[in-house]
């Protein structure tokens, strides 16, 4: 009982250090302002917070190859493709449910309102089209070389071309003969002639494939869960590598029990730290507080009633003990706004506190930190449709419609790394014609609404696997005593 009890206290101690942490971590950050300081003293107040970034970043990968490979190895081929089915289905299901929680939030609230657009300010950064982002998605489930998939993934790029207009004689500028290339926008080239006028320079846009900086974890997901896969059905030669994992599993998980010591610390310089680098709050418009109002309630809605109600329907147990046993994780999410560097946390959470059959989150939580996004997905639809209401678009039915599967699609391209959704959301603003420079009219609040949606997609995640464990435990019931332990755990 003493064991116990010292179990809860320690447990329910590092809670409230989480939760004491983020209310320093704002009033800190608020007073610091006052104090003016430069960006270099900023650079130096931030190093704990890097460190927590560094270390949850660090334990990505060695997690999500061990959880995959040891979690659907230990699988029957039965029990693991009706686990990926539902998993799969489910996530879809609640992605595309968040989704119309948004298109009707924003319906309701209206932030775009019938005005003018606000000045903001404009990158005037080309952006690549939804076919180039739908590529990238697919060449990135297929890494060519799985060592730099972990720290590249593939990102196309898009780059200026400058057509300098031809200049035809040597003759003074004034009696200047230019030839022009015009670019139709059915492609074709025609030349134009031009006396003494000075023509401007055409740019236009050429994408071709590149990489960028961050783990491809969508690669890395896809190898570990086919060779998880293929492990478990190779039996006993397939063992050795099978032991490996389970113990590299366990032993990234006690790495994680000793470093959630440090992370209230962090925490308090990560929140600090980013309230100290943002712009300053008044000056953003109206329009894009209503924006971010919405976004916000919708989320709220989402998280905390939908989610939590159809756990309840599914389980008939309290998902208000569920979403407490999380709670630390999706604190870790606010500080990050990265649910791949939640991860670590998640898992801790839902084996020590919810008490969930750890082969289930072994599949369930990598997976859905990587394309489960229901946060992102609400956000990306409440953002396309104040895009529209800015521009006075009105949309119709079949575009609402789009950009519901498309919000729906972009979610599950982006990254679970800090606001990986604002990049996606072109797909969503170009299938239904909406202007993609006007991405820049949100990103003044996107830093602040991306750790929202994290919270949401981490607490999708984990009910996902509470759920899981519920609909498959007679599967698991039965597979419990073959599950071989870890020679590290014997
Ligand atoms: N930051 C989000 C995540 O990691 C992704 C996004 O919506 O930008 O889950």
């Amino acid at each position: 009982i003493l064991a116990r009890g010292r179990d809860v206290c320690k447990r329910n101690g590092l809670l409230v250090l989480s939760v004491l942490s983020v209310t320093v971590g704002c009033l800190l950050g608020f007073f610091l302002r006052t104090q003016r300081l430069s960006p270099q003293e900023i650079s130096y107040f931030q190093f704990p917070g890097e460190l927590l970034m560094r270390m949850l970043k660090m334990l990505i990968l060695p997690l999500v190859v061990s959880s995959l490979i040891s979690g659907l190895a230990s699988l029957d081929a039965k029990t693991s493709s009706r686990l990926g089915i539902l998993t799969v289905a489910y996530y879809l299901w609640t992605t595309f449910v968040a989704v119309i929680v948004g298109i009707v939030m924003v319906s309701i609230i209206h932030p775009g309102g019938a005005a003018q657009k606000e000045e903001t300010e404009q990158s005037g950064k080309p952006i690549m089209s939804s076919a180039d982002a739908l590529l990238d998605l697919i060449r990135n489930m297929f890494p060519a070389n799985l060592v730099e998939a972990t720290f590249k993934q593939y990102r196309t790029k898009t780059t200026p071309v400058v057509k300098s207009p031809k200049v035809a004689s040597d003759e003074a500028p004034s009696q200047r003969i230019f030839i022009y290339e015009v670019q139709e926008e059915n492609g074709s080239h025609i030349q134009n002639f031009a006396l003494d006028l000075i023509p401007p320079p055409e740019v236009i846009y050429k994408s071709e494939p590149g990489t960028s900086d961050g783990m491809n974890v969508l690669g890395i997901v896809m190898f570990s869960a086919t060779m998880g896969i293929m492990l478990g059905r190779m039996g006993e030669s397939g063992a050795p590598l099978v032991s490996f994992c389970q113990c590299l599993n366990e032993s990234v998980m006690k790495i994680v029990a000793v470093a959630v010591w440090y992370f209230p610390f962090g925490i308090v310089f990560l929140i600090a730290g980013k309230i100290l680098e943002m712009d300053d709050p008044t000056t953003v418009g109206k329009k894009l507080g209503f924006y971010a109002v919405t976004v916000v309630c919708g989320l709220v809605v989402h998280g905390l009633v939908i989610l939590p109600l159809l756990y309840f329907f599914i389980t008939r147990k309290n998902p208000i003990v569920f979403i407490r046993g999380v709670l630390q994780a999706l604190l870790i999410a606010l500080a990050t706004s990265s649910s791949s560097a939640t991860l670590p946390i998640t898992f801790k959470c839902l084996l020590e506190n919810n008490h969930i059959d750890r082969r289930i989150a072994r599949f369930v939580l990598p997976v859905g930190a990587t394309i489960n996004m229901d946060g992102t997905a609400l956000y990306e639809a409440v953002a396309a449709i104040f895009i529209a209401q800015v521009n006075n678009y009105e949309l119709d039915f079949g575009q609402i419609i789009t950009i519901s599967i498309t919000a729906t699609a972009a979610s599950i391209g982006a990254a679970g790394i800090p606001q990986a959704g604002l990049v996606t959301m072109v797909i969503v603003l170009t299938s239904v014609g909406l202007p993609t420079d006007d991405i820049t009219l949100i990103i003044a609040v996107d830093w602040a609404l991306d750790r929202f949606r994290t919270m949401i997609n981490v607490l999708g995640d984990a009910l996902a696997a509470g759920i899981m464990a519920h609909i498959c435990r007679k599967d698991f019931a039965q597979d419990r005593d073959t599950e071989k332990a870890p020679p590290c755990e014997t």
